[in-house]
């Protein structure tokens, strides 16, 4: 196999956190459930405590710190430290650094911390229990993390953190509720257990399992059911193109608890500057991919096909492409004349009246660009079943 996987070191810490919270969570909390049970108090404690520190990873660590995808309140961000650091997956600036290196290099054996090419074990935990080259700590990509004030004394105190939020204050609500080890094993350790392979899915079955709509060119994928159990992280493909988007399942109806939060904090005051993809680069990519999946069906098929759908098609593509142009074009306009109504008081009659032809315009060619889009996916369909 890989000779770097024999040579690098184990990381004991890693290691033994692993072993411990494994060992703890699979045989100590059934063994103190069924000696001793656990109250209405302990579970309502431990479902808060994994929703904190899950979404302490998706909305802190993930998309506002390693993908700048939105601006948080101080409030804010000193809570994500605080919970980002009870998933116990090291400091944020570590994180997230490691992270940028992961989609700069995604897939790449030698370069990706976790790359899916080194198999789903490596990916999911291995990359994590050797001090694999591919991991080593850098951060020339995370500049504007150490200039965050949060970040760094998070980084600087991080065990601390790490203390404070997995050990002490479960045991301080246990000892409230009168039972200090069965808060801390259920808040604590079974939910440190939960919450560590609930993020690492992302990494490994999220790199393997489920469909890619908006690009093939890296592993990513889309999986509705792994978004249950990552707050929206499942939707992985949309991530990986789309990076800077505070929403990973980008459509409304789409489960994405990480990004209803961000919502919800942007509506209190608590969030600003939500990064959204515009809505025509979206239907861009999964235009282009559909056009590249029936193409290579019909490559499939070429001998027993008939040949017009193909012409039909390749008609489809050349209309959709050329709408998309005009639309990118107008686009364009329609932002300058935007930037003009701003800075040109006196010529705003007209500029406005420009504006409206404009937007107009561009309702309809975003409406023609959807019914392309949907006659492309029927040839998909028609090709999958020829
Ligand atoms: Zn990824
Ligand atoms: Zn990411």
């Amino acid at each position: 196999m890989d000779s770097e996987k024999e040579e690098a070191p184990v990381n004991w810490v890693a290691t033994i956190l692993f072993l411990v919270t494994g060992s703890i969570a699979l045989i100590v909390v059934p063994a103190y459930g069924f000696m001793y049970g656990f109250d209405l108090f302990e579970w309502l404690t431990f479902a808060a405590f994994l929703f904190f520190s899950g979404t302490g990873i998706t909305a802190g660590y993930h998309r506002l710190w390693a993908h700048n995808a939105y601006e948080a309140h101080p409030i804010v961000k000193y809570w994500l430290a605080f919970w980002g650091a009870a998933s116990v997956q090291n400091s944020i600036l570590v994180w997230a650094s490691g992270h940028r290196t992961h989609h700069r290099y995604v897939d790449s054996k030698e370069k990706d911390p976790y790359s899916i090419n080194r198999g789903f074990w490596f990916a999911h935990l291995g990359w994590m229990v050797r001090h694999y080259e591919s991991s080593q700590e850098d951060f020339s990509n995370a500049k504007d993390l150490q200039r965050d004030k949060v970040v760094m004394l998070q980084h600087n105190h991080y065990l601390k953190f790490v203390f404070a939020s997995t050990i002490l204050l479960p045991m301080i609500l246990g000892f409230l509720n009168g039972d200090v080890w069965g808060t801390l094993l259920l808040a604590g350790f079974f939910r440190l257990f939960l919450n560590h392979h609930f993020t690492f899915f992302i990494n490994s079955l999220c790199h393997m399992w489920g469909k890619q709509p908006y690009t093939d060119t890296n592993t990513a994928k889309d999986n509705p059911v792994l978004a249950l159990f990552t707050y929206g992280e499942g939707y992985h493909n949309f991530h990986h193109f789309f990076q800077t988007d505070y929403r990973n399942g980008v459509r409304w109806w789409q489960i994405d608890p990480t990004k209803w939060l961000i919502n919800f904090w942007s509506r209190i005051g608590l969030a600003k500057n939500l990064r959204r993809t515009p809505a025509f680069k979206i239907r861009e990519a999964m235009v282009k991919m559909q056009f590249q999946r029936a193409e290579t069906s019909l490559q499939k098929v070429s001998n027993t096909a008939d040949n017009s759908w193909k012409t039909v098609m390749e008609n489809e593509y050349r209309q959709f492409l050329a709408t998309m142009d005009e639309w990118t074009q107008l686009r364009g306009e329609w932002m300058k004349k935007q930037r003009e109504n701003l800075t040109q008081k006196r010529e705003s009659l007209m500029a406005k009246f420009d504006t409206s032809t404009v937007k107009s315009r561009f309702k309809e060619l975003e409406y023609a660009l959807r019914l392309q889009q949907d006659r492309l996916k029927q040839f998909n369909r028609m090709l999958a079943t020829a």
